[in-house]
């Protein structure tokens, strides 16, 4: 038995009823949770700087004899107290502090500090020093390992949580701890031993150089980095693995209606999303129910294979939900569901949470007798009055802008007594590989690598907004021509409110200098038939130039269209300028897209916009966009799990992940125990979508 793992923290001096309420909160209720509390960082106090080699912005111990100290009242009231080394002085300011305080710097005896040393016109400075004074012949010991900072909630001092773990040190030595890892894992990557790297962490010895940790790649890191990596697969591998013990129903893929769809289309299929469609075809020709995500860049025609995989569920008498992130997108879903599936009358049913009580109540009983077998809609699709009658398939769109637990929501909607539906996932921002390994480990993939022929690249071009007329006069000769235009305004504000009021009054400004032109206004604001009438007026070119917020961000498909200017576009990720612009580019003219971004610029700004204009290749993009902006950003604040790690770091570590996966694979495979366990031990309570 792993002794740690049932020892409670309140076993240690000094925690009490509160301060293990408080852990708890944290979720740290044994030693060993606490043991796996990793600090965030480290400071160095074990050695004393020269003031004659300190250097603007380290963070360091220094000492001197003090000079003098002083109040003055310049701006606000400060304690300056000056401290001296052979011919160098620094200077401690303090803004808070006391008259005791005062008195006790005395000329002549000596001042050790720690803090951020700034070279000032002034001199040296360091702000708000921690300090102890001594005699010069007197000075405390100094100690003799790297000081860790530890991740932390209001009123838990740093002092605390060493105090903490240093017990818990102690217990570790005494009692040492259960090494999940296999022998033959840390013997591949020439890894410390849990008990060695956990050691290491909480108390590196003063020879461990802070800027190996800070590099992320010591080994004792790279052990517990790989660790917690592999917890967490392990965590969503387990979680298929206990979804794949359900039953679902084998759907027979020879059936007539996906012929005929094919014949029906103007297009033939690309490859790619033949092969797509043939893995999704096998998969929910299974009695285990299919978890697939499907990865394709903008536009390589993901609704389409998803309408192959609708209907095989339908040809067999199942129902199908289709949910989708925003209003717009489902309606448009919608549509060209209804389309498809009109030569086989087959209606779409439609529900989204501004439906009015009547009509929704008549959809829900539609739903629920089984009489609508193609369900599309919004979240609306997870309220408990929505209930089907046999849900054979669930499809989600643009997964990254859904958590895992709504992703898991839909699922128990379906299925009957003993069985649950199969899960098509989409997502449109393309999610590097290692990433999409981390964070969607319990799904198959599949990717449409190729884009329907006939699409030329859209050419990018970064232009300043002190040359907006210029892009005004581009839009009229573009739309003068025959041609649609997109003119996006974003806004860093979360408010849709002000998002909404910038694009109306860029709609207005546009129409007076466009008179010619039929300006149209699209935002979230907008009731449903509002949008769904400004939409089918800009497919049919009754509107020539569409302002709008960002709602059309993901998935508005309208050919004609290809030039869109987007506003101050150094205020988006990467990703989500990749998906804006792949609103153009859909058709057979060369399309444009122009990124008028506000001056001045950052230089790193620019670097990213550069970006934009050098490739169209999504997966590319997302790679530079988890370098820049990391993970949580890339696959969407709501993947929180993710961008939550204790240690391991998505970027830094990202090589360890192919590695992580098969490790993965193998220990869920043959060691259940190792399996639970590590996933109690990085993820304990909080595993939030343990019971599924
Ligand atoms: P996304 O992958 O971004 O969701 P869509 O499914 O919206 O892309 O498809 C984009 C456009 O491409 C749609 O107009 C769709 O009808 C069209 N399309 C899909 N597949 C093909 C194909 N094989 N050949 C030509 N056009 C296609
Ligand atoms: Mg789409």
């Amino acid at each position: 038995m792993d002794k740690l793992s049932t020892l409670t923290v309140t076993e240690l001096k000094g925690v009490g009823a509160s301060l293990q309420l408080r852990l708890k909160k944290l979720g740290i209720e044994t030693v060993q949770d606490l043991l796996f509390h990793l600090p965030l960082r480290y400071e160095d106090r074990t050695r004393i700087y020269p003031l004659s080699a300190v250097r603007h912005g380290q963070k360091v111990s220094v000492e001197g004899t003090i000079e003098l100290a002083d109040i003055s009242f310049a701006r606000r009231r400060t304690l300056s107290c000056i401290i001296s080394e052979g011919n160098r002085t620094l200077e401690c300011r303090f803004f808070h502090f006391s008259a005791s305080q005062k008195n006790s710097m005395i000329r002549g005896k000596k001042m050790r500090c720690f803090g951020e040393v700034r070279l000032t016109r002034k001199g040296l400075q360091i702000v708000h020093p921690e300090y102890q004074i001594f005699e010069s012949d007197n000075p405390p010991l100094l100690p003799d390992r790297l000081t860790p900072v530890y991740p932390t909630t209001e009123g838990m001092h740093q002092k605390r949580w060493q105090n903490l773990l240093s017990q818990a040190l102690l217990l570790l030595k005494k009692y040492s701890i259960e090494d999940w890892l296999p022998e033959a894992l840390l013997k591949e990557f020439n890894f410390p031993d849990l008990q060695q790297a956990l050691y290491l962490l909480h108390a590196p010895g003063a020879d461990i150089s802070i800027a190996q940790f800070e590099s992320g790649n010591s080994p004792c890191q790279l052990r517990l980095a790989f660790e917690e990596l592999l917890a967490h697969q392990l965590s969503l591998k387990n979680i298929r693995k206990k979804i794949q013990k359900n039953k679902s129903i084998k759907l027979d893929p020879e059936n007539k209606l996906s012929g005929q769809l094919k014949q029906a289309l103007p297009f033939d299929l690309t490859s790619a999303q033949l092969r797509v469609i043939n893995e999704i075809v096998t998969d929910m020709n299974q009695l285990k129910p299919m978890l697939r995500l499907v990865q394709g860049d903008v536009g390589s025609g993901k609704t389409l294979v998803a309408a192959f995989a609708a209907i095989q569920a339908i040809a067999a008498g199942y129902q199908v939900a289709l949910m989708a992130p925003t209003e717009i997108l489902a309606e448009q879903h919608a549509l060209s569901f209804n389309q498809w599936l009109k030569p086989f009358a087959i209606p779409v049913a439609w529900l989204s949470g501004k439906l009015k009580s009547k009509q929704r109540n008549a959809t829900e009983k539609a739903i629920a007798n089984g009489d609508a077998l193609m369900v599309v809609g919004t979240h609306a699709l997870f309220q408990k009055s929505v209930i089907f009658k046999q849900l054979g398939l669930v499809i989600v769109d643009e997964q990254h802008r859904f958590g895992v637990h709504q992703r898991l929501a839909l699922r128990e909607k379906g299925g009957g007594e003993n069985w649950v539906p199969h899960q098509l996932i989409m997502t449109a921002t393309p999610i590097p590989r290692t990433l999409s390994m981390t964070a969607y480990a319990d799904l198959d993939t599949s990717v449409i690598d190729e884009l329907p022929p006939g699409r030329t690249p859209v050419k990018t071009a970064v232009v300043s907004d002190a040359r907006r007329d210029e892009v005004i006069a581009r839009v009229k000769e573009a739309c003068s021509n025959g041609r649609q235009a997109y003119w996006v305004c974003t806004l860093i504000e979360e408010s849709e409110v002000l998002q909404c009021q910038a694009a109306e009054v860029t709609a207005e400004y546009l129409q007076n200098q466009l008179p010619d032109i039929q300006v149209g206004l699209i935002h979230g604001r907008l009731k449903p038939e509002e949008k769904d009438s400004i939409m089918q007026q800009f497919k049919s070119a009754e509107i020539d130039l569409l302002v709008a917020t960002t709602v059309i961000e993901v998935g508005v498909d309208v050919p004609n269209a290809s030039l869109m200017i987007i506003e101050n576009p150094e205020r988006l990720g990467l990703s989500q300028l990749h998906q804006l612009r792949g609103r153009v580019g859909r058709g057979e003219t060369v399309s444009h897209c122009v990124l008028l971004y506000h001056t001045p610029l950052s230089k790193n700004s620019k670097e990213r916009l550069s970006i934009m204009r050098e490739t169209t290749d999504g997966f590319k993009i997302a790679e530079k966009d988890l370098e820049i902006r990391g993970p949580g950003e890339v696959l969407g604040t709501k993947q929180t799990g993710i961008a939550e790690f204790r240690i391991a770091d998505l970027l830094l570590h990202q090589q360890m992940i192919p590695s992580v996966n098969r490790w993965a694979n193998k220990i869920i495979a043959e060691d259940s125990t190792a399996s639970q366990a590590l996933i109690k031990r990085w993820l304990g309570q909080s595993e939030r979508y343990a019971d599924v």
